[in-house]
């Protein structure tokens, strides 16, 4: 099936695309967003933001970002769901070919986000949704009075950390360095609880268990000693991988980011990138929104040869 050709096509839904499909509407563009699955990105697992200006007080992360689409679709952005398989130029147009259709458009903006990195570890891929979550806000709340361990020291993991004090009776932290890598505030607030236990230069070798997970190995890399820790739930917030499956490689760089210039153009006119999939990115809410906006600045002035304001 083919379609009108669209001014704009925007791969994905979290606060890059949407804020891309907002500022696009108010310039007159002709868009589509296309979302794999519901819009909002990663950030509605977030259990809260504190640090989305225009908030006085934290904001759940799904209640921002159905805010956000709501503004979006109050504009009269088009919202598709569909996976995207590749995106090709071809005599001057972008055919982006989506579950057996293709949209042809004259400029598209990749803001599809990324994924949660793995441990790659035994019993990871096996005790999915049986003890492995990357989700506490999701999952917290079957582990009320149970033990969890969390992998990971970043502002995810310490965040995570602290969310599942609310149900677990006790959450070992276990971080591969002697120091966490998260906002002072969060270091604070998880060395803070006493239902918290930071387990340092330690990484999780495999996750047991038999229905459920019953426990984990855990090994000290400074010591080489192994401890198995008796825990219900393993999350584990290590990072993100870009979701740069259907990009052509040409286009990326060693961590598989699209490159982009500060204009969040790449190397192909007409095509741009923005949020956490571009390189460079700081990973942060109102970056990937401000990127969202930059980009639509400069798909309006690759289409029209005018400047968006
Ligand atoms: P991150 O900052 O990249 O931290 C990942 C953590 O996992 C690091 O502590 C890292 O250890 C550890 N790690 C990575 N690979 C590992 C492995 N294979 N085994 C064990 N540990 C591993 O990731 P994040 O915490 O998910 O945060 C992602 C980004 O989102 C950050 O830039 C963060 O600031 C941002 N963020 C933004 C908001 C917001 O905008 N409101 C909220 C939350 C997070 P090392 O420290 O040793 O590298």
């Amino acid at each position: 099936m083919t379609f009108s050709v669209k001014d704009l096509v925007i791969i994905g839904g979290g606060p890059a695309g949407l804020t891309a499909g907002i500022y696009g509407m108010r310039a007159g563009l002709d868009l589509i967003i296309v979302e794999k699955l519901s819009p909002g990105g990663q950030v509605v697992n977030s259990y809260e933001i504190e640090n989305y200006p225009g908030f006085p007080e934290p904001v759940p992360g799904w209640k921002l970002m159905s805010d956000m689409e709501e503004q979006t679709r109050r504009l009269g952005a088009e919202i598709i769901s569909g996976e995207v398989q590749s995106v090709k130029k071809v005599d001057g147009l972008f055919n982006v070919s989506l579950d057996g259709s293709i949209f042809e458009a004259r400029s598209v903006l990749i803001a599809a986000g990324a994924s949660n990195r793995k441990l790659g570890v035994s019993g990871e891929k096996e005790f999915l949704g049986r003890g492995v979550s990357y989700c506490a806000t999701c999952d917290g709340a079957f582990y009320r009075d149970k033990v969890t361990a969390v992998a990971g020291g970043g502002d995810v993991a310490l965040e995570e950390a602290f969310f599942l004090t609310k149900f677990a009776s006790r959450v070992y932290l276990i971080h591969r360095r002697d120091q966490f890598r998260g906002a002072d505030i969060l270091q604070k607030r998880v060395l803070n609880n006493e239902k918290i236990i930071p387990v340092y230069n330690s990484v999780i070798d495999s996750i047991n268990g038999e229905a459920v997970v019953n426990s984990i190995n855990v090994k000290n890399v400074a010591t080489g000693r192994s401890e198995v820790l008796d825990t219900d739930g393993v999350f584990i917030f290590i990072g993100y991988d870009p979701n740069t499956s259907f990009v052509d490689r040409e286009l990326l760089n060693e961590n598989n980011e699209i490159i982009v210039d500060m204009n969040m153009r790449t190397s192909i006119e007409g095509l741009f990138a923005a949020g956490d999939i571009r390189s460079g990115s700081k990973r942060q809410i109102v970056m990937a929104a401000a990127d969202g906006a930059t980009a639509v600045m400069s798909a309006y002035e690759y289409i029209t040869g005018a400047h968006c304001s």
